[in-house]
């Protein structure tokens, strides 16, 4: 028996049945017996998200057999990709003929359709996430027809950001750019004046991130402007930093600081003395984008208006002061342009998307649940691929077009077909049926 496994390890499962189809022909014809039989289905991406999203109840669909690039068009600058390929297959595609995405995440392990179901995103305030560089994609509905979702079509805005909710996507076409170089540079400030000088830092470069550590005043402010500087590769490095400083130094210590969190305040002076220095680099747009994978932990985060968010960094600051909570793991700060994806966080406003992170630790649990209780005075919208608790209405409320994508969704998929748990109880049940299962 084959089990699904989420990357942090927090979520596992084994289907009753794991299909790897080769085509979409395959897919539809899986889906069609499915809805017959009243079966569940779940594609998965890559397994890379923190929710429970991905995870199969029933039939668990895996696209790795999927992967394929399938046209490059240099004059209209697109790619057309198969939706179980990772992201860095797509970039290093596209770099191979002077191309690149505008923007990235901080990891490039996932899966074009896992990543844009998701709403995953980078940082900027003149880029939005990467569903929004979809310009078309072809959708098998849960009762197994294929539909081509062109630029105009009215379901492309709620295809986007899906939560795998509509079906399965097999191809994606996005928007794309001439490969560029990018020129990192970092800065400390303390915190509060952070909190304050939110919008005008956000403004400050095209790509601009920060991190800060809950237990420390200053916080690291990573500014990325375009550059014809010659690129410095830094593959050793990059390997240092992923294998041994990350996963196994940086690891230990937060297994250690995990179950005596007194050691936590030395584990964060280490990891600020290591990470949190002035300097600059140039590089590859999407080296830069992309970390060294981190030592594994867990995440949640708020995606609220960017003129709400240094209040909200301010109260969260105070809360864990207040609580005494002892936080082993950077906060991130990042900003994503507004869009018009039913279902995106980013929906309809400028958004800035802050991330709470901590590898396991006693004080997790209170720690999250007191930035969802923050979040919720703000109006925040989660992650869809970020733990959070907040009941389904409540996140529901937070999405002005969630009635339209219900409905699409009824309409797609009446049987409930692609449910699983995690969209019964985010976006409730389909028919009344469900419903009295639910209770
Ligand atoms: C180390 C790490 C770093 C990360 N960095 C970032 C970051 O910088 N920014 C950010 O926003 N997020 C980030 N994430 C979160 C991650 O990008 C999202 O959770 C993403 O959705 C994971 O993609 P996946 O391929 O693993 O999809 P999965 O987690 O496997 O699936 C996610 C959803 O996509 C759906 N799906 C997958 N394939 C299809 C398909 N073919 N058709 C329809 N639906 C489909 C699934 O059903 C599920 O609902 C990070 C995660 C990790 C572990």
């Amino acid at each position: 028996m084959r089990s699904f496994r989420t990357w942090s390890g927090y979520h596992t499962t084994i289907p009753a049945r794991w299909a790897t189809p080769g085509s979409e022909a395959e897919i539809a014809a899986l889906l069609r017996e499915a809805d017959r039989a009243g079966r569940r289905v779940k594609v998965i991406g890559s397994g890379h998200s923190w929710s429970d999203i991905a995870l199969p109840d029933d039939v668990c669909v895996d696209l790795r057999r999927m992967r394929r690039v399938l046209a490059i068009d240099a004059a209209a600058r697109t790619i057309r990709v198969q939706a179980g390929i990772r992201l860095e297959e797509i970039t290093d595609a596209l770099d191979r003929v002077g191309m690149a995405l505008p923007i990235l995440g901080s990891i490039a392990k996932q899966t074009i359709a896992g990543a844009i179901a998701t709403g995953t995103h980078g940082s900027s305030l003149r880029h939005g996430n990467l569903a929004s560089l979809v310009v078309a994609m072809r959708l098998v509905t849960p009762r197994g027809e294929i539909v081509e979702l062109g630029p105009e079509h009215p379901w492309l805005p709620a295809a986007r950001v899906s939560l795998g909710a509509l079906g399965i996507v097999t191809e994606v076409t996005l928007s794309t750019t001439p490969a560029f170089r990018l020129e990192e540079s970092l800065e400390t400030r303390p915190i509060e004046r952070v909190a304050r000088e939110l919008r005008t830092i956000a403004q400050s470069a095209e790509y601009v991130k920060i991190w800060w550590l809950p237990t420390q005043g200053d916080a690291l402010i990573f500014r990325y402007a375009r550059t014809p500087l010659r690129a410095v590769a830094r593959p050793l490095a990059r390997f240092v930093d992923e294998k041994i400083v990350n996963q196994t130094l940086f690891e230990l210590a937060l297994r250690a600081a995990g179950r005596y969190p007194s050691l936590t305040r030395h584990v964060n002076s280490i990891v600020m003395g290591a990470y949190f220095r002035a300097g600059t680099r140039v590089d590859r747009s999407d080296r830069c984008f992309n970390l060294a994978m981190p030592p594994i932990h867990r995440e949640t985060e708020l995606a609220l208006e960017l003129d709400d968010a240094g209040a909200l960094l301010s109260e969260v600051a105070g809360a864990i002061h207040e609580d005494g909570l002892v936080v082993n793991f950077p906060c991130e700060v990042r900003f994503v342009a507004g869009d018009d994806a039913w279902m995106s966080p980013a929906y309809g406003r400028d958004t800035c998307q802050i991330g709470f992170y901590q590898a396991e630790s006693p004080h997790l649990a209170k720690y999250f649940a007191r930035v969802e209780e923050i979040g919720a005075r703000y109006d925040a919208r989660p992650h869809w691929g970020k733990e959070f608790s907040t009941p389904g209405e409540r996140v529901r409320a937070a999405y002005p077009m969630a009635p339209a994508f219900l409905a699409l969704r009824r309409e797609l998929d009446p049987r409930g077909t692609v449910q699983n748990r995690f969209l019964l109880r985010v976006l409730g049940p389909i028919d009344r049926a469900e419903a009295m299962a639910a209770e």
